[in-house]
């Protein structure tokens, strides 16, 4: 399989070429050069396998179909280090739990939540990032380098990122975060880690003085080239492809038959999660349709709903208690767009580099394509807000005895408006409520349920380092720290 960008370069680039990467040279992002289309007779055998040997060995089948340049045996063992019940909690690994929706009157539309969020950091990230911290360390090894991870986080890619590389062997992660604005659970999860290759900066500042100082250590190339400086955003197509699979693992566990269909609904941000259901719709998965879930801040909502696309100012982007989802652009949305203007890499520039730059803004909605959101590829969404949320988590506690989180809840909110007769709903429960704990007291006059493995978190000693928001500051924390 070779990899293209979505502005128009074609240089055929192998899997393990983009795998370190951020953006395409180019300013566009890596897509594979076709989806390969399963068969009713692979999926069978898909649906089998799964049943009889796991999450691991469907990933290893999924993966193999886009990564040509791992051998076989060593891409397997990946999948199998990676996918066990110890890291994430359960031998399915991503278990449907099954809520029988009252308030649609409907008793044939089975309503179910996939469960994503039992690995090490109690959010989906999870699933795509443990995957890549070990082909991370694999290519490294192989090709003999070191890499130092720069990232920014107000919240759960930070701490997926480091529980996913801590104690790698060839990396080291220097995680930028606002001083004092992340939840206490997830201050204490990121803190609390002791391992030598993971260093804390908390920055005096918030979440966009800390992407200002990863933008501005990125482009001073010489430090860059110096300390070999790369990321693991959630462009990266490695994490995209690792989500493909529980859309298909979903669908086996919801579905008694190939011939069946299901929904899917995303609590989505950066369009990186309901991207890699695209790609599974596009492999051929029986996907009726893909529900994009938004909060306040519905730059999505708005494209689905109307075909303009408006990227937001700072200024109008909301802090909400679904805050993985507050965005002001969805920075995978360019590799949707990309495949619904028929992969015309000029057409997909003009509207991402030259339209959006200029006025911040593109409309499709006299466009033949946009048509195809719907019809063609089953898209179509949703928002919901604080008082939306709030409702929903005490309804489905009261009707299911089930808590769930304000991420979730969106999703769930939106899934029931929705639901067609006949066709199973998923929503993929993106984190659990322990991870936002005030708006769950908020909802339910209640705690949350906190896993056992995370009793007394908060009070465990900290490794964290307080800087002022300078970039010569993190640039000297780090040139010591790769001494
Ligand atoms: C990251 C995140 C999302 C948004 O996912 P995208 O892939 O950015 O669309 C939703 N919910 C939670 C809990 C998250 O951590």
């Amino acid at each position: 399989m070779n990899y293209l960008s979505t502005r128009g370069d074609t240089t055929p680039r192998k899997f393990c070429d983009i795998l370190l990467e951020g953006l395409a040279p180019d300013g566009g992002l890596y897509l594979p050069a076709r989806y390969p289309q399963i068969d009713a007779a692979t999926l069978g055998h898909w649906r089998q396998l799964h049943a009889q040997h796991g999450y691991a060995a469907l990933a290893f089948e999924i993966l193999s179909l886009y990564i040509d340049d791992i051998p076989a045996a060593d891409l397997k063992a990946l999948c199998e280090k990676t996918y066990t019940a110890e890291v994430f909690g359960t031998p399915e690994t991503v278990p449907l739990k099954k809520l029988r929706d009252a308030s649609t009157g409907s008793a044939r539309t089975d309503f179910y939540l996939q469960a994503l969020s039992n690995g090490p950091t109690l959010a989906f990230k999870d699933m795509a990032m443990q995957l890549l911290g070990n082909l991370f360390e694999y290519e490294l090894q192989r090709r003999g380098e070191q890499l130092n991870i720069l990232g920014a986080t107000s919240g759960d890619t930070g701490s997926a990122a480091e529980y996913a590389m801590r104690g790698k062997q060839g990396i080291r992660v220097f995680m930028l975060s606002p001083h004092g604005r992340m939840s206490a659970f997830q201050q204490a999860q990121m803190f609390s880690l002791m391992d030598a290759n993971i260093h804390n900066i908390a920055i005096e500042g918030v979440f966009d003085d800390c992407q200002d100082i990863v933008k501005a250590v990125s482009n001073d190339l010489a430090f860059k080239r110096r300390y070999k400086i790369g990321t693991v955003n959630s462009i990266n197509w490695a994490r995209l492809l690792a989500q493909v699979v529980y859309y298909f693992a979903g669908y086996f566990q919801a579905t008694q038959s190939n011939d069946d269909k299901v929904s899917f609904t995303v609590p989505s941000g950066n369009f990186g999660n309901v991207c890699a259901g695209h790609v599974a719709r596009q492999m051929g998965l029986p996907i009726d349709q893909l529900v994009v879930a938004t909060n306040e801040n519905d730059v999505l909502d708005e494209f689905f709903r109307t075909g303009v696309y408006r990227v937001r100012g700072s200024a109008d982007t909301h802090e909400t208690s679904s805050p993985s989802m507050d965005i002001s652009k969805a920075s995978n949305f360019e590799r949707f767009v990309f495949d619904l203007v028929g992969r015309d890499g000029a057409r997909t520039k003009a509207l991402f580099h030259d339209a959006l730059a200029k006025d911040g803004r593109f409309d499709l909605s006299g466009d033949a394509a946009f048509a195809q959101v719907h019809q063609r590829y089953g898209f179509v969404s949703g928002k919901s807000t604080h008082a939306d949320r709030l409702a929903t988590i005490r309804d489905v506690f009261a009707k299911h005895g089930v808590m769930i989180d304000t991420h979730t809840a969106d999703g769930v909110k939106v899934a029931r408006e929705h639901l067609q007769p006949g066709v199973p709903m998923i929503v993929l429960e993106t984190a659990l409520p322990i991870k936002f704990a005030a708006t769950i007291r908020e909802a339910l006059g209640r705690d949350p349920e906190r896993p056992a493995k995370f009793d007394g978190i908060e009070g465990l000693p900290r490794r964290v380092r307080v800087l002022p928001a300078d970039v010569a500051r993190v640039q000297q924390l780090m040139a010591e720290a790769c001494r």
